[in-house]
């Protein structure tokens, strides 16, 4: 196994994010870094750094306004007076699905409306490198993937999967296991995307959604009362030329291991069905039982159970790191997951 990392990660350090309405700590930290690669340690494997990333590879999944404003926004944000020291939304460009704004707004402010989705995506003078560089990791970790390696982590932080392809949303900027999926795409993998982490990939879901090429399945807590709360159902199946190829499979609150284990079974199903050749695992280690947004009830031992019946697809695999937040049992998990794709 080889695991990709860039040190650039650890550069992007946001203090709070708004959650019931108010500001409060983030558990998105760059502390999380050293408990994941505690974890990849236990695994062994060299551990190799991405080259630089391109804004057209970003593009490849991202729109390039979006690119433009997210590499720009801090310094213009300075520029304001009297301005909150870190950039966020008070106005938002809402109805845009089903009537779309008839501008694209100059000032940051507007923009901010535009592109910054909701109230945890806190942007710091270091969000564009830290984020460019999680983008870059995924990228190296496909390009890895298509020179023959069975199993890559790719070590990605901050995480992607709540992003589109023009917002920013839940702790995520770029989306890292999309831009690996198309990369792999583009190449001619036939790719599947399985999302494990507690919360929906509707980032992810987006993406793909109108397409037949990238199967997307995610597995999470259902979103009538948990983030993302508006996507994440199971009735959202894709559309047009997309229309069965996402699959949602929504679990209750505090699902402990056997449930978890006969969704997971209809995930690979489906990744088998689709006749992938390859797959990216989004790995969201929040469906831990003391992750802190306390979805699932999944205990350490258990994720090497999980880990083992998704290698049953005998795919060579992307690992994406997604969320997972800090506890004593963090990098364990990942160890354990890890242990069990390897068998
Ligand atoms: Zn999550």
């Amino acid at each position: 196994m080889i695991t990709v990392f860039d040190d650039m990660q650890r550069s992007h350090a946001p203090r709070e994010f708004i959650v019931s309405g108010k500001p409060q700590p983030i558990p998105e930290v760059p502390e999380r870094i050293d408990m994941l690669l505690e974890g990849v340690r236990r695994i062994g494997g060299p551990v190799v750094a991405p080259p630089g990333i391109f804004g057209d590879t970003i593009a490849l999944v991202h729109d390039r306004r979006y690119i433009q404003f997210l590499s720009t926004l801090w310094e213009r944000w300075r520029r304001i007076p009297d301005v909150a020291e870190s950039p966020s939304a008070n106005v938002f460009a809402l109805g845009r699905a089903t009537l779309p704004p008839a501008g694209y707004p100059d000032s940051v402010v507007g923009q901010c409306g535009y592109h910054l989705g909701d109230g945890s995506c806190p942007v710091t003078a270091m969000t564009w490198e830290s984020a460019r560089a999680s983008a870059a990791t995924a990228a190296h970790g496909a390009g890895l993937v298509l020179h023959g390696e069975s199993l890559v982590y790719a070590l990605c932080r901050p995480p992607g999967h709540h992003a589109a392809s023009d917002m920013a949303a839940g702790f995520c900027y770029f989306n890292n296991a999309a831009l690996a999926a198309e990369i792999l795409t583009r190449a001619g993998k036939r790719t599947a995307i399985l999302d494990i982490d507690v919360h929906h990939g509707n980032g992810t879901e987006a993406i793909f959604y109108d397409r037949a090429d990238v199967l997307t399945v995610s597995i999470h807590a259902h979103p009538k009362r948990f983030y993302p709360f508006f996507w994440g159902y199971s009735e959202e199946r894709g559309r047009g030329a997309g229309e069965g190829y996402n699959l949602n499979l929504p679990l209750e609150r505090g699902t402990t291991v056997k449930p978890y284990q006969i969704a997971l079974d209809t995930a690979l199903k489906r990744v088998a069905d689709f006749g992938a050749d390859t797959l990216v695992l989004a790995a969201g280690l929040d469906i831990a039982i003391d992750d802190p947004f306390k979805g699932f009830a999944i205990q350490t031992p258990e994720f090497e159970v999980i880990g083992r019946q998704i290698a049953g697809l005998s795919l060579p695999s992307l690992v994406v790191q997604e969320g997972g937040y800090p506890s004593p049992h963090l990098g364990s998990n990942l160890a354990s997951l890890l242990k069990g794709l390897l068998a």
